[in-house]
């Protein structure tokens, strides 16, 4: 179908807004137009987070030349033509609007050529109009540069956040698209590094294996299920390989990449009973309806959609996914306790009370808390002690995160960080988007007492962890600290998160059993912190029962 511009009946029913927030949305536009002509090959480059040069080529059918300035107009579009077909969209794209938006807030050149043109043509375009056009060779195909983003924008440019960060934005959407078409060969490169490459070769779980690593990709779960309204097909992490965020999650409806809470509903649900709390699964879940099914047009970005049967989709994702883990034997087993999983990971309380640094120096602390005699231990998990004033039952891993947590801090501001050597280097791989994280934070992780080195294609080997950190699971936990420094804010805001996610990680779990010596050790050490009374979440540490309270509640006085 030609370009032709959208007429207004049309055009008054589009979802407008913002299409151009970032650097990764201009890739994502011109990603979505590479798949739209038909590419098997799409690469992609970026030179200082998107902003100084973004550039997509593609093998797909070209832009005729005599269509090729009508591209940058706005609304028009070769993939709808009239009201009809909004309702029944199969391409990616349908707004005429990517090109046009592009162009108005970054130069932009473009090369094209169709199989049946001559030759190809080459536009470039400045503050959206059209100042050079030339005749030039290429392969059938089309290469959109775009430059300089944003450059007469700063109040735009200065909202964007660091080049790592845009850039981590941008191997993320990379990742995303490269896992909804496995069939297309997709090739990164962010500032002159291979960021990511897949085959095209159509095989899922290969791309899994490029993103998150073979090893993972091994153990996921296929996922299966044509008999619904919605066909649902994708791989699941087994249980055991679950993440601390939602951002492993992926889901694609009819191939459109989407941010879907219900998707996202659905498959929690099915894991329902096997994570424990704050532990989210890896999916790659590929929902396909048919086209009247679903209203893709209530998004700017086209990040949403909206499906017409929204209980009986959610309920074919949740059933494809519940029998995928139905195979594995892990189902079998539900976790009892939330903290079952990192049994084992504690060598013994002793060890870390052992590797305790001369206390507490620097700062006198506040006493706040009575002295304390140690009565013994309620379920393995809370310590009951007596004070002046009644009872106490103290949590003992929300303790011990308190203790972790101060003495984090506080080692971090003396620049005395106790660092532990691994005499056997942990591997382990991360995804393009972790890879930017991991470089743009490198410094802090140091601070932290992480030493961590490239060691090849996407592998990284562990060398050293900070000494207050048990020694199992320290690649899972890398992999969630580098979650939270994702998305970044204020230096001290995540100072402050690593630290709760290292003294989380690091301390006593419930369901530990403790000698009475080092429950003494334990209420000791949480006498001298700053807030004995809560952990680094705000959550109490203990509850006290008044001796007032105790009399009043047998009866004792009224
Ligand atoms: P939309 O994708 O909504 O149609 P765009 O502004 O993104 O709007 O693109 C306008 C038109 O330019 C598309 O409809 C398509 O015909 C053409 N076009 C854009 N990029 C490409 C490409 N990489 N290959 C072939 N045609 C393209
Ligand atoms: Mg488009």
């Amino acid at each position: 179908m030609a370009i032709r511009v959208l007429p207004s009946e049309v055009v008054s029913k589009i979802a407008a807004g913002e299409v151009v927030e970032r650097p990764a949305s201009v890739v994502k536009e011109l990603i979505e137009n590479s798949l739209d002509a038909a590419a098997t090959q799409i690469a992609v480059e970026a030179r200082s987070g998107g902003v100084e040069l973004i550039k997509v080529s593609d093998d797909g059918a070209g832009i005729p030349s005599s269509e090729l300035e009508l591209a940058f107009h706005r609304y028009a579009t070769s993939k709808i033509s009239d009201l009809e077909d909004l309702g029944r969209i199969l391409s990616l794209g349908f707004r005429g609007e990517a090109l046009p938006s592009i162009a108005a807030v970054a130069d932009v050149e473009i090369l094209t050529q169709t199989s049946s043109d001559s030759a190809g043509n080459y536009i470039c375009l400045r503050k959206g109009e059209v100042v050079r056009r030339e005749g030039r060779a290429r392969p059938p195909g089309t290469t959109v540069t775009v430059s300089r983003l944003f450059r007469y924008f700063p109040a735009r440019l200065k909202f964007l956040k660091s080049t790592s960060t845009e850039n981590g934005h941008i191997a993320h959407l990379v990742s995303q698209y490269a896992l909804a078409f496995p069939e297309v060969r997709f090739s990164l490169l962010l500032d002159g590094r291979l960021s990511l490459r897949t085959t095209g070769d159509g095989d899922l779980r290969e791309i899994v294996s490029e993103i998150y690593g073979p090893e993972l990709a091994q153990r996921m779960l296929k996922v299966e299920r044509r008999d619904g309204l919605a066909e649902v097909t994708g791989l699941i992490s087994p249980p055991a390989s679950a993440r601390s965020t939602r951002n492993y999650l992926s889901f694609f409806v009819n191939r459109r990449w989407v941010r879907s809470p219900l998707l996202a509903r659905a498959t929690e649900e099915a894991y329902r009973g096997l994570l424990s709390d704050g532990q989210h699964p890896i999916a790659v879940i590929n929902v396909s309806l048919p086209a009247q099914e679903l209203d893709i047009n209530i998004h700017p970005a086209k990040a949403q959609v909206k499906f017409c049967h929204e209980q009986t989709v959610f309920g074919d994702v949740r059933e494809a996914i519940r029998e995928a883990l139905a195979m594995t034997p892990m189902a079998a087993r539900p976790k009892a306790a939330p903290f079952s999983r990192d049994s084992g990971r504690w060598q013994s309380p002793r060890m870390i009370m052992d590797n305790e640094p001369a206390f507490a120096v620097a700062q006198l602390p506040v006493m706040e808390l009575p002295v304390l005699r140690i009565l013994g231990q309620l379920a393995s998990t809370y310590v009951i002690a007596e004070g002046p004033d009644g009872l106490y039952l103290i949590d003992q891993h929300a303790a011990h995160e308190r203790i972790l947590y101060d003495r984090i801090l506080g080692q971090k501001s003396r620049k005395e960080v106790e660092v532990q050597g691994l005499l056997e280097p942990i591997a382990m791989e991360l995804s393009p988007r972790e890879e930017e994280t991991l470089r743009s934070n490198t410094e802090l992780l140091t601070e932290f007492g992480f030493t961590i080195e490239p060691f090849g294609n996407k592998s990284y080997l562990i060398r050293a962890i900070p000494a207050i950190m048990a020694r199992a699971d320290i690649a899972e936990i890398v992999a969630m600290l580098l979650d939270t420094l994702v998305n970044k804010e204020s230096p001290d805001r995540w100072e402050d998160k690593m630290a709760q996610s290292l003294a989380c990680h690091g301390s006593i779990r419930a369901g530990q059993q403790l000698s009475n010596e080092e429950m003494r050790e334990l209420i000791k050490q949480l006498e001298q912190t700053r807030q004995p009374r809560t952990c680094p979440h705000g959550r109490s540490t203990m509850i006290h029962l008044s001796s007032h309270r105790l009399e009043k509640e047998f009866g004792r006085i009224s």
